[in-house]
This record gives structure tokens, sequence and C-alpha cells, in this order.
């Protein structure tokens, strides 16, 4: 069985590592050489939108898949009329567009900020008068990591910073949302089947707890402590379900909400495997990998069930000693292959136990001893260094 993955990045390697056990076939398209999914299968080196690479790509393919949300929506439909592609075009649509996926949201009933469209100046007033201050302008699309952000808020935030922020965010359609004041992030990794007699089959992995530095992912927990009864996790599945279930969604989705007084408000969709899903390799019955593959190519779901619960931790800008990483008992190290560079996911630890504050204590340790280097990664405008909480700088 071979399968088309546009993408080869750490998400196309983990696939492929996922997928090799069960006998199937890889090939990806990916522009950059030496890519950290280069040896789990032929890569087609062409852009994403390169008519004589997507023929080349298609080949003999029976099921496609990509692995980040910026594949060209133009790409994304050719596929879909040549091979069996999922999740479809339109989730991708939906989610490379920070309006659209908010509008999406809140029609369906799910808890999202306040938030208004910013494509020309003359849209600026009225957008923070329906918004209010404090306030995160975004690019509506291409934002990732926290980059094409700016955060306003502090003493003396008005209109004019607002103006500022769109023009040195390069006067690009933008989102304003209100800024949450949030006690958690969390996010729900979810997967959706087509059943073989028509219906769907939903599973989801327990709720994950987020920590970010510098808008990048530094920290995931499953299951999520702020969790105390149940209740995000009950929500946070009614709320993926009638996503999944609107857009005929066929894969591994996440959702990243925020906690804000004890309630889910929704922040972002990827359409797509997820990095705070990483730590369901080393602690749950079938990962979001595994599961992801079983979706695109029509094989039954595996169990979603928590094998141990777990704390991930991102490895940023660069490597650790991996003898030192490997002396912590219950580490499982996953490197991408990747050079290290500021501000660059090049792997993550996950570590694994059954004794809730024995495992704190390891990650404890652990994450005091792990490099992290985002000085490459975009500043926030420096208004909003002076004032943003911590998880912000
Ligand atoms: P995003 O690219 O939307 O996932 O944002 C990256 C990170 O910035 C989030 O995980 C939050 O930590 C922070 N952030 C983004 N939007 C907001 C907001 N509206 N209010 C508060 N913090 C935010």
């Amino acid at each position: 069985m071979k399968v088309g993955i546009v993408g080869g990045g750490q998400l196309g390697r983990m696939l492929g590592l996922a997928g090799v056990p069960l006998g199937m076939q890889f090939r990806f398209l990916e522009p950059a050489a030496d890519c950290p999914a280069s040896r789990l299968g032929e890569i087609i080196r062409t852009p994403y939108d390169d008519p004589e690479g997507l023929e080349r790509f298609a080949q003999d393919l029976g099921f496609a898949t990509y692995e980040f949300e910026n594949v060209p929506v133009q790409t994304a439909r050719w596929l879909e009329e040549r091979v069996a592609l999922a999740p479809g075009a339109r989730a991708l649509e939906v989610a490379q567009d920070r309006i659209r996926e908010k509008t999406t949201l809140r029609d369906l009933g799910v808890p999202v900020q306040a938030f208004a469209s910013i494509s020309s100046a003359s849209e600026i007033a009225a957008a923070v008068e329906r918004v209010g201050l404090p306030a995160v302008l975004k690019t509506r699309r291409m934002g990732y990591d926290g980059k094409g952000q700016r955060v306003l808020r502090g003493n003396g935030v008005g209109v004019a910073s607002v103006q500022q922020a769109w023009d040195a965010l390069g006067r690009v359609p933008c989102i304003l949302e209100a800024f949450v004041p949030f006690e958690a992030e969390v996010s729900q990794v979810a997967v959706r089947a087509r059943r073989a007699g028509g219906g769907a089959h939903h599973a989801f992995w327990p709720l994950t707890q987020n920590e970010h530095r510098a808008g990048i992912l530094w920290k995931s927990e499953a299951p999520a402590p702020c969790d105390r009864d149940g209740s995000l996790a009950s929500s946070a599945r009614t709320h993926v379900q009638r996503l999944m279930d609107e857009l005929d969604y066929v894969g591994v989705i996440a959702v990243e909400f925020f906690v804000a007084h004890g309630a889910l408000v929704a922040n972002e969709i990827a359409p797509r495997v997820h990095n705070s899903g990483h730590w369901t390799i080393d602690g749950a019955e079938t990962s979001q990998f595994e599961n992801h593959l079983r979706a695109v190519t029509g094989l039954p779901l595996g169990s979603t069930d928590l094998r141990s619960a777990c704390i991930m931790f991102n490895l940023v800008g660069k490597l650790p000693l991996s003898s030192r990483v490997l002396a912590q008992s219950g580490a499982h190290l996953h490197l991408y292959g990747k050079s290290a560079r500021a501000g660059r996911k090049v792997g993550h630890v996950t570590l694994t136990g059954q004794d809730p504050a024995a495992l704190q204590q390891a990650a404890a340790a652990l994450a005091a001893a792990l490099p992290w280097d985002a000085s490459g990664a975009e500043p926030l405008a420096p208004d909003a260094l002076a004032q943003s909480p911590a998880h912000l700088r």
C-alpha cells in the first residue's frame, strides 16, 4: 500500500515511522533537501504546486495526506481528483484562514473569543470597538508558532497601537482577537474514520495541557491536570466531534483551546497530526500517527486509551546530550534528524510513568536539563514584551 504525504518534515517522518510496521510504503512531496522524512520513503523534490512534480507524486498512489496546513488548496484539489486524499481540501481552506476558522467554530456553537477582520486601515477603529482591548493582532494566513502576531495590551494601548502593529505585520489581512486571560491551554487530538457500512467512527485521546514559550510549544501533559473532574474533556469532545462531522473529516485533527473562567475557548484548528499529540507514541495504545494512517487508508482505528501518564518536552534550537536524557528512567527520546538552529524544533522527549508524583518530579529534573534556544523566533512588539505574561515572552 503506497501512501503519499505532502510535506517531509518531522510529522511526515513520524507518520512514516508509524506506517512502516503496517506494511505501508511512502512517497513524500517536499522541496527541501535532506528533510526529516528522507529515510522513510521516496522523495519528490519539487515545489508543492509544481504540475510536473505533482504528476510524479500522484503516480500509482493509493492514498494521500498532508503533514502541514499550508499546503496550497489548488494542490489539494488537484490531488483530490486523482487519489483518495484525506483530510479533504475543505479542512485546509478552513484552517488556513483564521477568520474562516473562527467563523466556522462560532457557527457550530463552539465558544470563541470576540474577533474582527482587518484588511484595510479604515477597518481598524471599528474592529477595536467590536473586540475591545487588550487584544492580539494576527495575520489571517501563514502564522504558526506565534509568528505573525502582535499582543496589544498595557497602559496607553489604543487604536494607534493597533495601527502600528498592523503596519509592522506588513498591512496584510489580519484578525483582531480579544486577549484571553487564560488559566491554562489545552488541546484535543481526535480522529475520525469512515465506517465500511456508512457512518463514522470517532475516537479521542485524553485532553492534553500545553505550555508555550515565546509562542512555541514547550510542554504537553496528558491527561490534562487542569481538568480535575473531566468536564473540560467532555466539552472538548463534543466541540471537536461537531467540527469533524461538519467537515466530513477523515484523519487526525487537533483543536487548541484556552481555559478561561473554567470553560473552553477555541483558539486554533490543525487539520493534521499535532505536536501536542506526540506523547501518544509512547503513552497511548495507538499513536496519533498510526491512527491517522489507519483512517486515511480505510483500516479500522486502534484504541486511543492511555497506557501511561505522559509529559512531553519539545527540544528547540539545540540538541541535548542523548546520554543525559536517556539516563532518566521513563524518558523516550525522538530526534528529527535536523540540524539545530535557534527557534527550530529538533526533537522531543516524552516521560512516561504510572506514579503521578514521581512523574512530576522526573519532569522537573528533566526540564531543568533540557536546552532551549528560541532566540531566532520572531520578537513580539516592544510594548507587548514589557507587558505580556510569561507565557508570551
Ligand atoms: P496561535 O498561533 O494562535 O496558536 O498562538 C500562539 C500562542 O500565543 C497561544 O498558544 C497562546 O499562548 C498565545 N495567544 C494566542 N492568541 C491569544 C489570545 N487571543 N489571548 C491570549 N493569548 C493568546
